[in-house]
């Protein structure tokens, strides 16, 4: 098939290797001038740790980015021990989770993507678009082509869902920050910490670095100017004491951060709209408190590419719509929890042993919907 993806994310590139690998004509438009994502780092679990292995980039994953055991240690507001909470990898053999720099985990996409014979165009946009039956016509710039298949995934914001399903985003009524940090030694776990109405994760992604996430409601959605974000992330954590106290007092202006109002995409299915998809965050965008956006993305990618190998065009359709069907429990199950974990956010006690069987029973679903 001749397929567009549109949008170079996570999901635009893990798609693009996915269908080029099974031998499609694959052409990725992006918007940006490059190949660019905001944000410090990543956290992949295990179910996005398969997907990748799917697109045989695990082990470059692995070499670039830190692994870890999946010993999660609770911390209260004044950086003492509260307890561990264990993540058991979906897999036997692979960690239970990895940190990673986000451009790393692009570039190693894209260049996956490229390997297999998939075309990149950067600084261009859709300009028109003309769907039938069973083709889409559509104009990049000056040229004019059939294609196939369109895979949307322009993310959260994406025009083309409002505009063909009618479906906006909203703002989740939570504010993250991202800061980058030198890693100490001491630091080899993923860490969370809570404070009332605020949690703050240490996430270490390479030998040498690692990021932290901190997170609390904003009602009030407020335009935060770049020029305040260090200041405002530091006096927004401030209620921390010991070691995560002095990490936040220690950003300043030449740390790297990162400021997100997160908005969500609530859409039912189908996920298509004739032989156009949407994918990732276009489809599903999520809250991030149980890190699993980028990992349903390369899922979405993985699934897409399985589900309509082999399917000539007149079933096109219904192909997408069976891909939607099948990803959609899970998307919306992480869409329900993250939003209620970080509701959860307000009482600062954390229960260990209710949070074990949680995410307990949360990966044997997913384990159930890799199946
Ligand atoms: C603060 C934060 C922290 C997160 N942490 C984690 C985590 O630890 N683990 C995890 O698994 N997930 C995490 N996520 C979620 C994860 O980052 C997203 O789910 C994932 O990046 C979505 O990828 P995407 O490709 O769908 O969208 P995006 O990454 O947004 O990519 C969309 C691309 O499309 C391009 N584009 C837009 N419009 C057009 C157009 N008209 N034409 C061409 N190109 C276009 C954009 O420029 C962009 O490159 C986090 C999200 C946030 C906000």
């Amino acid at each position: 098939m001749k397929i567009l993806v549109q949008g170079a994310g996570l999901a635009g590139c893990a798609v693009a290797s996915a269908l080029a690998q099974r031998g499609h004509s694959v052409t990725v438009i992006e918007r940006q001038k490059e190949l660019f994502t905001s944000g410090a780092g990543i956290l992949l679990y295990s179910n996005a740790l398969v997907a990748l292995d799917r697109l045989g980039v695990l082990s470059h994953v692995l070499e670039r980015g830190f692994p870890m055991q999946g010993r999660t240690e609770f911390l209260d507001q004044n950086s003492s021990h509260v307890g561990y909470v264990n993540y058991t990898p979906i897999v036997e053999g692979y960690p239970a989770y990895v940190g990673i720099a986000r451009n790393v985990l692009l570039k190693t996409l894209h260049d996956s993507a490229t390997s297999h014979g998939a075309s990149f165009f950067f600084g261009t946009d859709l300009s028109h678009m003309f769907l039938d039956s069973e083709t889409a016509l559509c104009a990049v710039e000056e040229m004019t082509e059939t294609y196939d298949l369109v895979v949307s995934a322009e993310g959260v914001n994406s025009r083309l869902r409002q505009t063909l399903l009618g479906v906006a985003s909203k703002f989740s009524g939570f504010g993250l920050w991202h800061s980058l940090h030198d890693r100490p030694s001491h630091v080899v776990e993923k860490i969370t910490a809570s404070a009332p109405g605020v949690r703050l994760g240490v996430i270490p992604i390479s030998d040498q670095k690692m990021y932290v996430w901190a997170s609390r409601e904003e009602p009030e959605n407020p335009w935060i100017q770049r020029s305040l974000w260090h200041e405002q992330m530091r006096s927004r954590f401030s209620a921390f004491g010991g070691w995560i106290g002095d990490l936040v007092a220690s950003i300043d202006e030449k740390t790297y951060i990162h400021y997100t109002a997160v908005n969500e995409v609530h859409m039912s299915t189908p996920w298509n709209y004739g032989q156009l998809v949407f994918i990732g965050d276009a489809a599903h965008a999520t809250t991030p408190f149980m890190a699993q956006g980028g990992a349903q993305a390369l899922t979405d990618a993985v699934c897409l590419a399985d589900t309509i190998h082999g399917v000539d065009g007149k079933e096109l359709s219904v192909a997408l719509e069976a891909f939607a069907t099948k990803r959609f429990p899970i998307t919306n199950l992480v869409q329900n929890k993250s939003f209620a974990i970080g509701k959860s956010y307000n009482n600062p006690e954390v229960n260990i042993e209710r949070t074990q069987i949680e995410l307990d029973s949360f990966y044997s679903t997913v384990q159930q919907s890799l199946a």
